[in-house]
């Protein structure tokens, strides 16, 4: 670990430009909440989204925003007799993100895309030298370094929404990047914490998406079920706060009341609490250094009658272990993990591959991919896409 400051610090002045990316997904919904309370604070630049033109549209004249994206063209298309005099102006495509993440009058790109396909748009970002408030843990779980690289030439800040990592990023305020012993990632452990391994075989797909506390888009829900979610966050982890892999630690904590601890050399441990709602990571990512105030609900500790830790269950869950094999191994291990385990679940979720199947595919894949432990961008791309082929034909 450096001992510079993961984020850098000056005062925000003025209304910031914000492009909300993945507007009409979960960290959309919950950024559209926290973009129309604070109207004074931020401005909206543009909203994208990549088939759900209505709602996309309805949250846009809500948010005064210029201008919307969506990806897909016939969804586009179909959009374009619902626009009205004085609509914001359409675009399609990914070159339209890209135009918008580079606009000078965006200032923060609220990254809530999910999927490695996240990825140009977090490196444009970043080579612009904006902030990035990042949802989308892909981009750092495929191109962790390459980020860091360019954030450090540009000066553009990284600063975390995925809750465990804003969590961190907050008690790291408490201490010196130097003075860190270790980060001790929380997980709910998911709908089938304590289940024995050999009843995780008939396991269907609703079973998976009934998570416990997080409401959430399909493919990290399953992820949140094999504990994948966790894995891609200790590489994220890696990255973003430049930590050696061992000195992360997972610990089970079903209430996901306590989102993350960082404990320093003295013995000190300290955590982020609260109840779990999205907005509060995506109100500090776009205005940290600061804090909003917010009509957030009163944080009762007596509601919560008991809090749990234990250690996860790495032989029923073993791609808890894949993440920090990736994250040891660096290069093109997290992109070849996390494409295995993006086309993997999206065959689970098709009825073509068991639930225990998800994670010996990833583990091949990771295992067998061409690695490279300095790659750009297009050698992971090219592993991305060797590693989907190869999950697929597995399944
Ligand atoms: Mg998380």
């Amino acid at each position: 670990m450096s001992d510079e400051a993961p984020l850098p610090s000056h005062p925000a002045s003025g209304p910031r430009g914000v492009l909300l990316l993945g507007a009409t997904g979960s960290i959309g919904t919950a950024a559209f909440d926290v973009l129309r309370a604070h109207a004074d604070r931020f401005h909206v630049t543009g909203l994208a989204a990549r088939r759900q033109g209505p709602l996309l549209l309805e949250r846009a004249r809500a948010l005064n925003a210029p201008v919307i994206v969506l990806t897909d063209p016939e969804a586009a298309e179909a959009l374009r007799a619902d626009l009205v005099p004085g609509d914001p102006e359409l675009r399609v495509g990914d070159d339209a993100v890209l135009d918008l993440v580079r606009d000078p009058a965006t200032a923060i790109v609220l990254q809530g895309t999910s999927g490695a396909a996240g990825l140009p748009a977090s490196l444009a970002a970043v080579k612009a030298g904006k902030r990035l408030a990042l949802a989308n843990k892909e981009s750092m779980v495929v191109a962790g370094p390459l980020l860091r690289t360019e954030a450090a030439r540009t000066g553009a800040e990284i600063v975390p929404v995925d809750s465990e990592h804003s969590a961190v990023a907050q008690c790291l305020a408490g201490g010196r990047v130097s003075e860190v012993r270790r980060l001790i990632l929380t997980a709910s452990g998911g709908p089938f914490r304590g289940w024995p391994a050999d009843a995780l075989e008939g396991v269907t797909r609703d079973d998976a998406l009934a998570h416990p506390t997080w409401d959430m888009g399909p493919r990290i829900t399953v992820d949140s079920a094999t504990l994948m979610n966790k894995a891609l966050e200790v590489i994220e982890a890696r990255w973003l706060f430049d930590i050696e892999p061992d000195r992360i630690e997972v610990v089970v904590h079903p209430q996901s009341i306590v989102h993350s601890m960082v404990e320093f050399v003295d013995g000190s441990v300290l955590a982020q609490t609260g109840p779990p709602d999205m907005r509060t990571p995506i109100r500090y990512a776009l205005a940290w250094p600061e804090r909003l105030p917010a009509e957030a609900p009163r944080f009762r500790l007596e509601d919560y009658a008991k809090l749990t830790f234990e250690a996860p269950d790495r032989a029923t869950f073993p791609a808890l272990d894949l993440g920090f094999e990736a994250a040891r191994r660096g290069g093109t291990a997290g992109a070849a993990l996390n494409a295995a385990d993006e086309m993997a679940v999206e065959r689970f979720l098709d009825g073509a591959l068991p639930f225990t199947g998800i994670a010996p595919v990833c583990a091949d894949a990771l295992r067998a991919h061409p690695y490279k432990a300095d790659p750009n961008l297009s050698d992971l791309l090219r592993v991305d896409e060797w590693s989907r082929t190869e999950a697929q034909t597995a399944c």
